[in-house]
């Protein structure tokens, strides 16, 4: 399927660089590059083999805008699968528009953001998994989740999908052969292979249904509150984990009133930190307002430090509060210990930020997200988009499961169609199936020029 229209884009960042790239891509790319990329002697672009370099100039009326190599790809040995010139240029911005303006002047046109990879979509070069585990891979926030978004690039979820979907498929395949069949005519254990077959893909899809949770973590990163009452040390412990004075850190009460977040990677995981006012009564209109936004990220976070003045007698406001928290899923702090601890809750941290090491917390911290995260020995993960459709692809498969136990031989049928739709939502996944609104929904997502 190659677009008859030339897109081009600057695939470099914006802001100015040592070289800049500009990517065209389409049938008539080389033709269109050709007419403004000028090499020394008569020898042209049109010429030149898949995969070379060339040195030239780019002349625009008569003047030269820039000196630059050209690198040109024919079909099908492009990133698009369509021919392809990559001209890298000086790498200043104006130097970049100029060209990108001789090359729309040419005959192509600005090409949409994720444009370049939807064609390599459209024309079969990756599946949807891996155009999605590009846009991964370049928003990759921690080096774990850039190693998971090149083993899906390289087809690692694809591969695990493609298993699913031919088991599957050979299954509903053997079934509906036996629709035409009298009883009596078919292999004794015709019925039994298809149960086995069919319970072991039920279990491959859900053991990759449980590396969501994981891929959601490594790809997205986790959101953690800081919640206390106010001086407790809320601010300190931001600090200290970011490891400079972002917050204002005061004995006065009541200094933070909107919320601070920043992130920072432990353990290979982003982690948003979000500090906020301190838990009390007030009259104060803003600061209620800050601890309303305090008490909604409760239920948002991930994870909960909540942190108390420990050198006093724990009162009823944390009692009640900790109380209200998450256990499994909050570190409780007992800070200020250096003035003498008064406080003895079990699973409570005690610490002095003044004076510890900030790695007490972070070990604490790291031992909390494995208890609550399932560390999966596998490289291939899900996506939010994969989990969703997986999910539906799942309840298929219980029906087809009560069906199988049930008088399999006169529900054949109805197993087929539970069988096929649940191929349909494979396809959707690997982008075997897609409608116009998936594909914009995926590749708007994008930056230009990928
Ligand atoms: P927040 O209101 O909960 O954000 O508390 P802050 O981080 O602003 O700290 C309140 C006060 O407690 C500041 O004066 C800090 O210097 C002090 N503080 C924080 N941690 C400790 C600690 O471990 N020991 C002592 N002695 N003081 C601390």
């Amino acid at each position: 399927m190659i677009m008859s229209d030339v897109i081009c884009a600057i695939a470099t960042p914006p802001g100015k660089g040592g070289i800049g790239i500009i990517r065209i891509s389409g049938k008539d790319a080389i033709v269109i590059a050709d007419k403004i990329f000028h090499i020394a002697g008569s020898n042209s672009l049109l010429v030149k083999k898949n995969g070379t370099f060339s040195y030239g100039r780019i002349i625009d009326n008569n003047k030269i805008i820039d000196s630059c190599i050209a690198l040109v790809m024919h079909n099908p040995n492009s990133f698009t699968g369509e021919n392809t010139v990559e001209l890298q240029t000086h790498g200043g911005p104006i130097v970049l528009k100029l060209v990108l303006t001789c090359i729309i002047n040419a005959g192509a046109r600005l090409a949409e953001p994720g444009e370049f990879s939807k064609r390599a979509f459209l024309n079969g070069k990756i599946d949807l998994t891996q155009a999605e585990a590009i846009c991964d891979l370049i928003n990759a926030k921690s080096d774990k989740a850039a190693s998971l978004a090149i083993q899906q690039l390289e087809g690692s979820l694809t591969i695990s999908l493609e298993y699913i979907y031919d088991s599957l498929l050979e299954i509903t395949a053997n079934l509906e052969t036996t629709i035409d069949f009298i009883e009596d005519e078919l292999p004794d254990d015709v019925f039994s292979n298809i149960k086995d077959l069919f319970f072991k893909s039920k279990l491959n899809l859900q053991n990759l249904l449980l590396t969501w949770n994981q891929g959601r973590v490594l790809r997205d990163g986790i959101d953690v509150a800081i919640l206390g009452k106010p001086n407790s040390g809320k601010s300190t412990l931001l600090n200290s984990l970011l490891g400079y004075d972002r917050a204002i850190v005061s004995d006065i009460a009541g200094t933070t009133r909107d919320i601070i977040e920043e992130g920072i990677i432990i353990d290979d995981i982003l982690v948003r930190i979000k500090d906020c006012a301190g838990l009390r009564d007030t009259n104060c209109e803003i600061e209620s307002e800050g601890i309303k936004r305090a008490e909604s990220l409760k239920e948002s976070s991930d994870f909960i430090f909540y942190i108390i003045d420990g050198s006093v007698e724990i009162d009823k406001q944390d009692l009640l509060a900790i109380e209200s928290l998450p256990k499994k899923t909050t570190l409780i702090i007992l800070n200020k210990i250096d003035k003498g601890c008064c406080v003895d809750i079990k699973s409570g941290v005690k610490i002095s930020l003044l004076h510890d090491n900030i790695n007490i917390i972070k070990a604490q911290f790291i031992k909390l997200i494995e208890n609550n995260i399932n560390k999966i020995d596998t490289n291939t993960m899900i996506s939010e988009r994969h989990k969703m459709i997986l999910e539906k692809v799942n309840k298929e498969l219980i029906l087809v499961e009560e069906l199988l136990n049930n008088n399999i031989e006169e529900k054949a049928v109805v197993i087929c169609s539970h069988l096929r739709n649940s191929l349909d939502l494979i396809g959707q996944i690997t982008g075997r199936i897609y409608h116009n609104d998936l594909l914009e929904n995926i590749f708007s997502r994008f930056c230009i020029g990928k």
